[in-house]
């Protein structure tokens, strides 16, 4: 089962499309990304698509918005486009793969412009959102120099910030993003970037018909190693919780945010489609554990160190992105497996799910 994973973008993407030429039922789309991968040849995000292009009913399921994270995403793609599962009436399926092509390629979590795709689906006309407390804390997670102690020296730091403050304040402090440093880690951009404009193209263009659209968007480096956690941002009263909730069990739900303040923490893709889709759009993220959070952290510092202040074509350069690629993509096959288990379960649950729900009967509400 674990023979669905790949070693690099260009793999995974080449494992897919021909699982889904052999298949015959899908119909596929490429969209060239404007800068080639680190083999000097196009890279794409692509778009495939099963059942009648007029269904009322789409489970959607994206990999590779934070590109280094793809791996799974695309492993579970690749599955689903082998498997052809039946489909219920009126119901299709939409994969797209590699939402952040150049991020996958490259091995970055960020894009071509050192951009959070989940920070960049915000209203820019609207202005910038300010994250005042990550400017104090800017030098300790975009370091000039890095040395053997950095690491330790920034973990120590943060442990102690973490002592000081409550977790929601720590985690927008850290990851909420920000709009004002454009070589800085979790930034959000000045603008929408070419994975956001992309991606709302193919919403515009594939999306038209649907009533109802399940979207999965495939993540991995938080939570607990191993385990495919789901999460959503929802209210409670708002009908897909309870929905997604019989269907799939425990979900991990924050409260959207009420006030400008808290848009830090805001600008998720999921969050876009379901403004810019008009059909009741149910959105959940599944997130696969890998590493402890400070590990993470500090291989993504680095990574953005090594990007803007040292030199990606050499040793030390070749040994921070296979760091980075592994708190992203253990090589390790009992996790892999236990990601396919569950990813598999995720995805019936939800295509059975969406199976049950009336396209004429969209609760009051539910498409705004
Ligand atoms: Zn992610």
């Amino acid at each position: 089962m674990t023979g669905y994973f790949s070693e690099t973008y260009r793999e995974a993407r080449d494992r897919l499309l021909n699982l889904v030429r052999e298949a015959a039922d899908w119909n596929h789309e490429e969209i060239r990304h404007p800068e080639p991968g680190p083999d000097a040849q196009p890279i794409y995000t692509d778009v495939l698509w099963r059942g009648p292009r007029d269904a009322r009913r789409v489970l959607s399921i994206t990999s590779g918005t934070h590109g280094a994270e793809g791996f799974c995403g695309s492993a579970l793609q690749s599955w689903i486009a082998s498997e052809a599962p039946q489909l219920p009436d009126d119901t299709a399926i939409m994969l797209v793969h590699a939402v952040n092509p150049y991020g996958f390629a490259h091995i970055r979590r960020v894009n071509e412009d050192n951009v959070d795709l989940n920070r960049n689906f915000i209203d820019f006309a609207d202005g910038r959102p300010e994250n005042r407390a990550y400017a104090e804390i800017f030098d300790l997670l975009n370091p000039q120099e890095w040395t053997p102690d950095t690491p330790a020296e920034i973990a120590a730091e943060l442990d102690r910030l973490r002592s000081e403050k409550d977790q929601l304040a720590m985690m927008k402090m850290i990851s909420g993003g920000q709009y004002d440093f454009a070589n800085g880690m979790q930034f959000g951009g000045f603008e929408p970037a070419w994975s956001r404009r992309t991606m709302e193209d193919i919403w515009q263009r594939y999306l038209q018909s649907a009533k109802i659209v399940v979207q999965i968007d495939v993540h991995t480096g938080l939570g607990p190693d191993g385990v495919g956690v789901l999460m959503m941002a929802a209210d409670d009263e708002e009908p897909h919780k309870a929905i997604t909730g019989e269907w799939l069990g425990p979900m991990f739900v924050t409260p959207r945010p009420r006030s400008r303040a808290e848009t830090v923490l805001g600008g998720y893709m999921n969050a876009g489609m379901e403004q810019q889709v008009d059909a009741w759009v149910i959105p959940m993220t599944l997130e696969y554990g890998t590493r402890p959070s400070n590990e993470v952290l500090l291989a993504m510092i680095e990574d953005n160190w090594l990007v803007h202040h040292g030199e990606i074509d050499s040793e030390a350069g070749r040994a921070i992105k296979e760091r980075l690629l592994r708190v992203f993509y253990p090589a390790d096959e009992i996790w892999r497996e236990k990601v396919m288990v569950r990813g598999q379960e995720v995805l019936a649950m939800a295509l059975a799910g969406l199976g049950t729900l009336d396209p004429d009967g969209v609760p009051l509400g539910a498409c705004d």
